[in-house]
């Protein structure tokens, strides 16, 4: 079957229009997907806007990320998406955005500290009293060498990455999980941005 499944395609769409009302998809930016069986992941397509997309701009790729679904090109980041399904068994959908906090916030520092919100029990904490290492990686047009440069990280067991004046990678065992750890990541990146404003 070489077209993504009705639900997933549909849960996608949904995503985008989602991440499009937050702003954080401009342009063609950012890129979601969903497993939708061993080996087949529906994604978005290249070069398409998130907040527009129809049942025709998702397509499947296998677990190497080549295209299964043909006259559609997947998007360079791809091989991101397909190395989170490889690392870490559970996940099964895969959100990127763009974002202004993200953006900016990876300019100014290393590793992003989250530490004392109570928006933090999105990413399983018991308590606000936990603190959250996002890492930030430099970004890389070579994709397979920028997914090595985050493996080691995605093995320490970071909840989610931000590539340096780039954006956000988050993920989940569900849509619904991941677009909350997304809505959660974004809502305290902006929070830092304005506690270093007010500082
Ligand atoms: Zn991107």
């Amino acid at each position: 079957m070489p077209q993504p499944p009705d639900w997933a395609a549909g849960a996608i769409i949904r995503a985008g229009r989602r991440m499009d009302a937050q702003g954080w998809v401009p342009a063609t930016a950012g890129n979601i997907s969903l497993r939708v069986a061993p080996g087949r992941i529906a994604i978005t397509a290249s070069g398409v806007h998130k907040g527009m997309l129809t049942h025709r701009d998702v397509m499947l790729v296998d677990a190497a990320g080549a295209a299964i679904t043909p006259g559609l090109r997947p998007s360079a980041e791809t091989g991101l998406h397909c190395q989170l399904y490889a690392l870490l068994p559970e996940t099964e959908a895969v959100l990127h955005g763009h974002s202004v906090a993200a953006t900016v916030l990876s300019q100014v520092t290393d590793t992003i500290e989250l530490e004392g919100y109570e928006l933090l029990k999105a990413f399983g904490a018991p308590t606000h009293e936990v603190r959250l290492t996002v890492p930030v990686v430099a970004n890389d047009q070579d994709i397979p060498r920028l997914a090595a440069a985050i493996a080691p990280a995605l093995e320490r067991g970071a909840p989610a990455y931000v590539i340096r004046g780039h954006g956000t990678y988050v993920w989940g065992r569900t849509m619904n999980e991941a677009m909350a750890r997304l809505e959660a990541l974004e809502f305290l990146l902006a929070c830092t941005l304005e506690r270093r404003r007010i500082a």
